[in-house]
């Protein structure tokens, strides 16, 4: 039997109890299980508008899938127009499952049923999220694999990228309908825009879309190896699922510290290379390099700031301001060589 899994709009919030899983939880998952996306082609292509709008929040639905056709470019939008054609929404009230297990869910996207189903009262910022995971799933009945976004579950497979999933919906969701949720995903969500600024904003929307996390990975090759971003994606895991625990040794403390130097590590160093290709045989122009990795790096202390965690506050920040110190004096010191060697 394989375990139902949900998608769920808001992290699961606050509970000391949980930290009993840090160790366990703290493994690289397996980079190499990740498969090429299936190839899927378009079932569908029309749009049953009627049918939409007979659905719980029907034209909220009609309105995502104009915006997104509107924005988005055709080719990557199978998933969606596949997923369509049976899609089904309704409410459902968390409140009793948030209290009894803790937790701020207000909505869930279940791939196998192809449902949604939102709280009520938050459907206007629930809704669009639910709908980019049901935009970019593909559930392979066969072997009851799920592929949405960036990421692959099923069975006997571990779940991978789920953190850079969820801010990467929640990002495409405020991007694309005007929404600002300071409480949704926030690290996530600049983890995620960080790497987009790495991949590019095209190539990223349409990775996702197409649920290829086999291609994200590909793309990251350019700028660490395989290890390093297996890495990078279990510790964003860890994170996301640790990092509003509250009742904390001081031990499991400098454990969440330390995945969050590893992801600060990768970050700074892959866009680091990518601007050193960027800027390839183009004269070195400081000013222009510190201010793009300035921007870059004060993301990622505003990453750091949404936590609310001041043991997390006070060390990150040292640790972004060196790692730009650092990369900076280094980049420099290589172009006064070059001047020498010129
Ligand atoms: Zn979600």
């Amino acid at each position: 039997m394989i375990e139902e899994k949900f998608f769920k709009t808001f992290r699961v919030p606050a509970f000391g109890l949980k930290a009993y899983k840090l160790n366990k939880d703290n493994k690289a998952e397996n980079v190499s299980a990740i498969e090429l996306p299936p190839e899927v082609t378009r079932t569908d292509s029309k749009i049953d508008t009627q049918r939409l709008l007979q659905q719980k929040f029907g034209e909220s639905i009609i309105n995502f899938v104009n915006t997104i056709t509107d924005k988005m470019p055709d080719a990557d939008l199978t998933l969606l127009y596949n997923n369509l054609g049976t899609l089904t929404t309704s409410k459902k009230n968390f409140n009793l499952r948030n209290i009894v297990f803790g937790g701020s869910t207000t909505g869930e996207y279940s791939a196998p049923k192809n449902e949604i189903q939102v709280q009520e009262s938050d459907y206007f910022v629930t809704l669009p999220h639910e709908l980019f995971h049901m935009a970019s799933s593909y559930y392979r009945e066969n072997d009851k694999t799920k592929y949405t976004g960036f990421v692959q579950f099923g069975k006997g497979k571990a779940t991978l990228a789920e953190g850079i999933n969820e801010g990467y919906t929640q990002l495409l969701t405020e991007r694309y309908f005007g929404i600002n949720e300071i409480n949704v995903y926030p690290y996530e969500k600049v983890v995620a825009g960080n790497l987009e600024v790495i991949v590019g904003k095209e190539k990223m929307e349409s990775l996702y879309m197409n649920a290829n996390l086999n291609g994200l990975v590909q793309e990251l090759k350019q700028y660490a190896d395989v290890t390093a971003i297996r890495q990078f994606f279990t510790d964003v895991d860890f994170l996301s699922a640790h990092l509003d625990d509250v009742i904390l040794l001081p031990k499991e403390k400098s454990m969440i510290t330390s995945k969050m130097t590893n992801v600060n590590q990768f970050l700074t160093g892959s866009y680091m290379k990518k601007i050193n290709i960027d800027f390839n045989g183009a004269e070195f122009d400081n000013k222009r390099y510190s201010g793009k990795l300035a921007t870059f790096l004060a993301a990622m202390v505003w990453g750091i700031k949404t936590t609310q965690r001041e043991y997390l506050s006070e060390s990150s920040e040292k640790i972004v301001k060196n790692a730009y110190e650092s990369l900076l004096i280094k980049k420099l010191a290589e172009k006064d060589e070059e001047r020498t060697q010129g």
